[in-house]
C-alpha cells in the first residue's frame, strides 16, 4: 500500500474507535449479554437489567484500555447544552493502592445533585434529587482531552417523581408514540413488520470561525456569543463568492481535524463547505436514528469548539453573531424508517399510487397546519429571533413546500383522486461531451421552513446553537397524532366493510381540503407572502415571548398528554424555563452592551474628539470634530436610556435601548481611527482567517 492509501485506511479504521459500539461490545461481552443488549439497541426491546453488571464491567475494561480514569453520566438538561459530573473508577483497596470499579448500578443510575439545574418550578431547591438513567440506545464513548480521558454514558435526567428535566426523555417518549402509530398503519396497509420503526435525522450544522485573538478582544462575543456592536464593512457577502468557495488552508486543516475527531467518536461527518456569509461554514453528517443523531449533534457542537481553540480559532455557534450578514441555522432533515425497514417518505417512481407515501405526506400536512404554533415555539430563542422573521432564512410563518410533482398530485387528490405523476425528464445542456442529466421531479425551495426534499422533510428553522431535540419531539408527536386520526378513520371504514382504497381517498381528500392553506411553494421571504399568509390565517410570530406561548395552548397540552410525551406539569415547566432564559439572555446582552459602550467605545470616541480639538484647524476638521462630539453625546445619552431599563425585565425596552446604543456606536466606528477603536471590526474578523 502507498503511504496515502494506508493513511486512508487508518482513518477508516479509526471510525468509532472511541465508541463502545455493538462491534466493540462483541469482543467484551458474553454471547448472552451481547444478544440481550443488541436486541435493546436494534429492536428497541426492554433493557434486561440483569446484564448491567456485566456490561458495566466490560465498559470499564474497554474504557481503561482507552486511558479513561473517570466515567460520567452525560445528559442534556434544559439549559440546552450537555452536562457531566466525573467520578473516577478508582477506590482505595485498603493496602495503599486502588481498585478500578464500576458496577451495573453505577452504569444504570446516577444521582447528581440537581438543585441548580433549571426545573421551571418542577422542583423547589430543597428537593434536590435528580436522577440520571442509562440510555443504552446511544452508545457510551470516551472523550479525550489533554492529559486524560473520560467515559461518557448518555443518560436521561429526571426528578424525584419522574418528571423529565431534560431533552432526551421526551424525545424517547415521542419516538415511542410515533412508532406505535407507524406499526398500526403498517397493519392497516398490509405492510409486513420486520423491524422496529424509528424516526431519522440528519442535522446540518452551520457555524462561523474567527481568529481566537479577535474573539478574546470582544467581551460581547465572550459573554453573549454574538457581536453587540460593529458596522458592516464595505465588503461582506455581496459578491456571493463565499458560498461553496475554495476553503482556506487554515480552515480546511481545522475541518480535517474536526472530521477525524468526530469519526473517532462515531459521528458520521460527511459534508463540509463554505456557507453564504464570510467566515461561515457548514458540516453535515449522514443521517441516523434520531436519538443518536441528536446526541451526535451535541457532540459535534462540542468538538467544533474544542478543535477551533486548538487551531487558534473561535467557533461561533450563535444564530446571529454578526448583524448585516446571514445568520446560522441547523437544517433538521427528518424522515421515518418504517417497520418494514424502509424510508416511508420515499415517493418511488409513481408517487400518485404510493398509498403509504401519500398518507405520510397528508399526515404531515395535517399535523403541521394544526400545530404550526408549536413547531414555531420549538425554535423560539433570543438568538433565533434575529433570523426568523428577519430578512433571511426561513420566515417565522410555518408553511410546507411540496414541490411541483407532489403539489400536482395533491391537487388531483383534492379533485377526484390522483391518476398520474408528473415526470421530470432530463436536462439538455447542449454540450455533446457532457452526458444528459436526469432532472429531479421537483426543484428546491430554500425559503420554506418545512421543505420536502426528495425523501425527507427539511425543517429549516432550528437555530444553529439549539439542541434538535425539541423540534423533533414536536415533529414526532404531531405525526403520531395525525396518523392516529387517519388510522382511526380508516379502521372505522374497514369495520363498516368499506373499500380500503376508496376510504383512503376520502380521508386524503378531506385533509387536503382542510389544510391546504399551509402549502406554499413561492418565495417565503417576500412581503407578498406575509400578506397572503395573514389572509390564510397562518401565524406569523416573529418574537420569542409570543411564540413561546404556543407551547402551553390547550391543544398542545392535550397533544402531549394524550401521547404521554410531556405532562402538563412538564410542559409548563419548559415554558417557564424558556421564557425566563429569553428574559435573562436579553438582560445579559443589555448589560454587556452598556458596559462596552461606556468603558470601551465612548472613551475611544472622546479621545479622538480631544485629538481633533487639539489638532489641525480648519472648517473640515471642525465639521468632523462636531460629528464626533455629537456622536459621542448621542452614544452617552443612549447609554443613560439603556441604564434606566437594564435592571428591569422588560426585554422589548432593553432591545430598543440597545439598538439606539449600537446605532450611535456603529456610526462612531466609521469616524474614529482604527488605531483608537477598542475592539476588532467586522472586516478583520470576516477576512483575516
Ligand atoms: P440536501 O442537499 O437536501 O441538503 P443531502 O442529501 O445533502 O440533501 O442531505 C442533507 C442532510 O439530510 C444530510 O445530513 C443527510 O444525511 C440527511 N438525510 C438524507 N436522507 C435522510 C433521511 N431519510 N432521513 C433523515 N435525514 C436524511
Ligand atoms: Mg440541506
Amino acid at each position: 500500500m502507498t503511504t496515502k492509501n494506508s493513511e486512508m485506511k487508518a482513518k477508516a479504521d479509526q471510525f468509532g474507535e472511541n465508541v463502545f459500539s455493538l462491534k466493540t461490545m462483541r469482543n467484551y461481552l458474553s454471547e448472552r449479554a451481547y444478544k440481550s443488549l443488541a436486541s435493546t439497541i436494534v429492536n428497541g426491546s426492554a433493557l434486561n437489567s440483569v446484564i448491567a453488571d456485566e456490561v458495566a464491567d466490560a465498559m470499564k475494561t474497554w474504557a481503561l484500555e482507552k486511558g479513561a480514569t473517570h466515567f460520567t453520566h452525560w445528559f442534556q438538561p434544559l439549559t440546552g447544552i450537555t452536562a457531566e459530573k466525573h467520578d473516577s473508577f478508582f477506590t482505595p483497596d485498603r493496602e495503599g493502592g486502588v481498585l478500578a470499579q464500576f458496577s451495573g448500578k453505577e452504569l444504570i443510575q446516577g444521582e447528581p445533585d440537581a438543585s441548580s439545574f433549571p426545573s421551571g418550578g418542577l422542583r423547589a431547591t430543597f428537593e434536590a434529587r435528580g436522577y440520571t438513567a442509562w440510555d443504552p440506545t446511544s452508545p457510551a464513548f470516551v472523550k479525550d482531552f489533554e492529559g486524560g480521558s473520560v467515559l461518557c454514558i448518555p443518560t436521561i435526567f429526571c426528578g424525584y417523581y419522574g418528571d423529565a428535566l431534560d431533552k432526551k426523555t421526551p424525545l424517547l417518549r415521542s419516538q415511542r408514540a410515533l412508532c406505535e402509530q407507524l406499526e398500526r398503519m403498517a397493519t392497516l396497509f398490509g405492510i409486513e413488520s420486520t423491524t422496529h420503526a424509528y424516526a431519522t435525522l440528519g442535522p446540518e450544522q452551520e457555524y462561523f470561525l474567527i481568529d481566537l485573538e479577535f474573539f478574546k478582544e470582544r467581551p460581547d462575543l465572550i459573554q453573549c456569543g454574538r457581536t453587540l456592536f460593529g458596522c458592516r464593512p464595505a465588503r461582506h457577502q455581496q459578491l456571493e463568492d463565499h458560498y461553496f468557495g475554495n476553503i482556506k488552508p487554515r480552515v480546511i486543516s481545522f475541518m480535517a481535524e474536526v472530521d477525524s475527531e468526530l469519526w473517532r467518536l462515531g459521528v458520521p461527518a460527511k459534508t463540509r463547505h463554505n456557507e453564504v456569509a464570510p467566515a461561515q461554514f457548514e458540516l453535515a453528517p449522514v443521517f441516523e436514528e434520531q436519538n443518536l443523531a441528536v446526541d451526535h449533534n451535541m457532540i459535534t457542537m462540542m468538538v467544533l469548539q474544542e478543535v477551533a481553540a486548538r487551531h487558534g480559532l473561535a467557533c461561533l455557534l450563535h444564530e446571529k453573531p454578526f448583524a448585516g450578514v446571514n445568520g446560522s441555522g441547523k437544517h433538521n432533515n427528518w424522515s421515518v424508517s418504517g417497520p418494514d425497514g424502509k424510508n416511508w417518505l420515499t415517493p418511488g417512481s409513481t408517487p400518485h399510487d404510493n398509498a403509504k407515501f401519500l398518507t405520510m405526506i397528508a399526515a404531515i400536512i395535517k399535523g403541521v397546519d394544526t400545530f404550526a404554533g408549536l413547531l414555531r415555539a420549538t425554535v423560539a430563542t433570543a438568538g433565533n429571533d434575529h433570523r426568523l422573521g428577519a430578512n433571511e432564512a426561513p420566515p417565522a410563518i410555518i408553511s410546507i413546500f411540496l414541490g411541483e410533482q407532489l403539489t400536482d398530485i395533491f391537487e388531483q387528490i383534492a379533485k377526484d383522486g390522483a391518476k398520474s405523476s408528473k415526470h421530470a425528464g432530463v436536462i439538455e445542456l447542449g454540450v455533446s461531451t457532457i452526458p444528459q442529466l436526469p432532472r429531479d421531479a421537483t426543484d428546491r425551495n430554500r425559503t420554506s421552513p418545512m421543505a420536502f426534499t426528495g425523501n425527507k422533510f427539511e425543517f429549516r428553522a432550528v437555530g444553529s446553537n439549539q439542541s434538535c431535540a425539541g423540534t423533533n419531539v414536536a415533529l414526532n408527536t404531531i405525526m403520531a397524532w395525525a396518523l392516529d386520526e387517519i388510522c382511526t378513520e380508516l379502521e372505522a371504514a374497514q369495520a363498516k366493510g368499506e373499500d380500503f382504497n376508496a376510504a383512503l381517498q376520502k380521508v386524503l381528500k378531506a385533509i387536503v381540503k382542510k389544510h391546504k392553506r399551509v402549502l406554499f411553494d413561492g418565495d417565503g421571504y417576500s412581503d407578498a407572502w406575509k400578506r397572503e399568509a395573514a389572509k390564510r390565517g397562518l401565524l406569523n410570530l416573529t418574537y420569542t415571548p409570543a411564540a413561546l406561548k404556543e407551547l402551553v395552548k390547550p391543544n398542545v397540552v392535550k397533544l402531549f398528554e394524550t401521547y404521554k410525551v410531556l405532562s402538563t406539569r412538564e410542559l409548563h415547566s419548559r415554558y417557564e424555563i424558556y421564557a425566563e432564559t429569553y428574559v435573562k439572555t436579553i438582560a445579559m446582552e443589555a448589560e454587556c452592551a452598556l458596559r462596552m459602550a461606556r468603558t470601551m467605545i465612548a472613551p475611544a470616541a472622546m479621545e479622538y474628539a480631544s485629538l481633533l480639538a487639539d489638532g489641525a484647524k480648519g472648517p473640515a476638521v471642525a465639521k468632523l470634530s462636531r460629528r464626533v462630539q455629537t456622536g459621542t453625546n448621542t452614544l452617552l445619552a443612549a447609554c443613560d436610556m439603556l441604564e434606566a431599563v437594564v435592571k428591569g425585565h422588560d426585554s422589548a425596552k432593553q432591545i430598543a435601548a440597545m439598538g439606539a446604543v449600537r446605532a450611535a456606536a456603529d456610526e462612531l466606528e466609521s469616524l474614529v481611527p482604527e488605531s483608537l477603536w477598542p475592539i476588532p471590526g467586522y472586516g478583520e474578523m470576516f477576512f483575516l482567517l
